[in-house]
């Protein structure tokens, strides 16, 4: 029976392999995809090699229409709102409102069809791709962390990075002491296959990999998912702590980042719906009350 046993094994694993493979295949296939529809974004400016400053940088959505395909109903049907640089801006609503589109425009993954978007004061169609991509740091929802070690995590995205860059990055986002309790400190294998980590440190290890970039706007679509009170804690700490530094513009799905924010941005539908500090808006919009009575886990 063993031998049989292991006769299926051997069978069945190469067919297992060959499975992931195709699987492995078909994502990198679908990256293709996108970057060659990326690539072929209309009126590309000829991209300079060299970046334009480095100061942190802020946006402006002025009337911003935007369709998905021409037979769709508008996403954005004249979103306005402003994002001074530097600071702590929150977009909250409910789901399906757009937030994650403003994130697409201000990267151009699309064009808005109609109003204007600005970053750092010039129009977004003139920022040679390359230039705005560099200013830019996104951190999704639930940051993977690849496989491999910790540090080959944090600087894939940032190569030329300095131990000193990184040792800042480890510090700001908190990991310090995450590194000094791991068996091998940064060259501990993490991700599958390695050390696990939790929600809120794998999303901590996203926003110092952006850091290293040196983003002078950070994007940063918060974690859904459920953190403890000390990742919690941590989370708040590090995104008020890099707002001080860079604009930070946060798709909030938590009450303790947007009563920090400077500003909170309320979408619905299509458009803005209010702009104020959770104080202001717990005072005079009922929407905002709603999504705060649900600690804005709504997505
Ligand atoms: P959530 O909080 O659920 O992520 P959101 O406020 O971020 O919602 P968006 O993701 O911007 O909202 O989506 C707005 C609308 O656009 C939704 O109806 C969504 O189905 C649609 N949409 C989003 N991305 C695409 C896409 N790539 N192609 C077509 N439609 C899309």
């Amino acid at each position: 029976l063993i031998a049989f046993l292991l006769y299926l094994f051997y069978l069945v694993a190469p067919i297992g392999q060959l499975v992931e493979g195709a699987v492995q295949l078909q994502n990198g296939l679908a990256a293709l995809k996108r970057i060659r529809e990326i690539e072929d974004l209309p009126g590309e400016p000829v991209s300079p090699a060299a970046p334009v400053g480095s100061d942190p940088v802020g946006v402006r959505f002025e009337d911003v229409v935007f369709r998905y395909g021409d037979d769709r109903a508008p996403v954005h049907d004249g979103v306005s709102f402003e994002v001074p640089p530097g600071g702590l801006t929150a977009l909250v609503g409910p789901s399906g409102a757009g937030k994650s589109t403003v994130f697409a425009l201000i990267e151009r993954f699309y064009e808005h069809q109609d109003g204007l978007i600005e970053v750092g004061g010039r129009d977004v169609r003139d920022w040679p791709l390359g230039e705005l991509r560099a200013a830019l740091g996104y951190v999704e929802q639930d940051a993977p962390v690849l496989a491999g070690t910790l540090r080959e995590n944090l600087l894939f995205a940032a190569p030329d990075a300095t131990e000193e860059d990184l040792r800042r990055a480890l510090t700001r986002t908190r990991l310090d002491d995450l590194v000094a309790g791991l068996p091998e400190g940064l060259e501990t294998a993490v991700g599958h296959r390695g050390v696990l980590l939790s929600g809120g440190e794998r999303q901590r290890v996203a926003i110092a990999r952006a850091l290293l970039r040196k983003p002078r706007l950070l994007l940063l679509d918060e974690a859904t998912s459920q953190l403890d009170a000390v990742n919690e804690l941590r989370l708040r700490e590090v995104i008020a702590e890099v707002a001080a530094e860079t604009t930070v513009l946060v798709i909030a799905h938590r009450l303790s980042t947007v009563t920090n924010a400077d500003r909170i941005v309320v979408m619905e539908s299509g458009g803005v719906r209010a702009v104020g500090t959770h104080d202001e808006l717990v005072g005079s919009d009922e929407l905002y009350r709603e999504l705060a009575a649900t600690q804005f886990l709504v997505s």
